[in-house]
């Protein structure tokens, strides 16, 4: 069930579409204005964009990739399905469209723990820690963050040269990017996310997983084998398989 962590807290609002900037042949930023509008979220939240077409209403989810901080805009990080009725609503949006949300939603936030912090991401499941890392940053967050991010190929691949100047500028923080179909000149990481987890230290460790729902079942088994515990644990899982 999709529920938000403080109702009180939550509202409906328009807001217009600021830029769209494609990052791969099927995954697309787009930055929503938030001017005039004060909307409370934490990193790693969701919002529900309301869409109507000519199939009537919908709501769908997507998780917010820029940082609370950022008072001006939002920004969402979405994969376009050639069939899909919210990603092809979105695809055909314009600068100046403006699109309806409610938000904010999710329990899926860093908690007040010092532990390092682990996280591992498939796809567009990256979004919610393009917010939650400059959150981190800007709070002086002083364990180790690990991030795992994999895709399938190269052609795949968004925001790694972001992430690569995150880690030039925070010592504490690593991304190990992995394609699971690499091409012959890939030097890089090769495999699953999941073939690179038994290196983390599990005596000190605070767990974020997102992404496709066979890989995040998949991670959430194998950290709990480790003995990660329920407090440390924590995941958004897009799709229902
Ligand atoms: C909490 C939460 C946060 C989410 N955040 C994001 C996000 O940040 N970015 C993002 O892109 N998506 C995100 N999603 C998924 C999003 O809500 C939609 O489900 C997705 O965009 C597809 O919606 P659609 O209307 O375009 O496709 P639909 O019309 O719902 O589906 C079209 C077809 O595509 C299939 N399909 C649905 N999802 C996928 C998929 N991921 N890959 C392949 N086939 C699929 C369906 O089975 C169907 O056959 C999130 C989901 C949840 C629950």
């Amino acid at each position: 069930m999709l529920t938000t962590n403080n109702p009180s807290a939550m509202i409906t609002f328009s807001a217009p579409l600021l830029r769209s900037i494609p990052l791969t042949h099927d995954v697309t930023q787009f930055d929503f204005s938030l001017e005039g509008q004060s909307v409370e979220y934490k990193a790693g939240q969701f919002f529900m964009l309301q869409l109507e077409d000519a199939q009537g209403k919908a709501s769908r989810a997507y998780s917010v990739s820029s940082a609370p901080s950022e008072k001006l805009f939002f920004s969402l990080c979405v994969k376009i399905l050639p069939d899909g009725r919210a990603s092809q609503f979105l695809a055909n949006f314009k600068p100046g469209d403006s699109a309806k949300f409610m938000a904010p939603f999710g329990h899926f936030f860093m908690t007040d723990s010092k532990k390092d912090v682990a996280m591992i991401a498939t796809g567009t499941g990256l979004a919610p820690f393009m917010s939650m890392l400059p959150t981190l940053f800007e709070q002086g967050f002083e364990g180790k963050i690990d991030l795992y991010f994999g895709v399938r190929h190269e052609a795949d691949l968004f925001y790694v040269d972001e992430l690569r100047a995150f880690e030039a500028a925070h010592p504490n923080f690593r991304a190990h990017v992995t394609l699971s179909q690499p091409p012959d000149s890939w030097t890089r990481l090769k495999g699953r996310v999941t073939d690179y987890l038994n290196e983390l230290d599990y005596s000190n460790i605070q767990v974020y997983i997102c992404g496709n729902g066979d890989m995040v079942k998949g991670v959430k088994d194998f950290m709990q084998e480790k003995g990660v515990t329920k407090e440390d644990l924590h995941w958004e899982q897009f799709t229902a398989l």
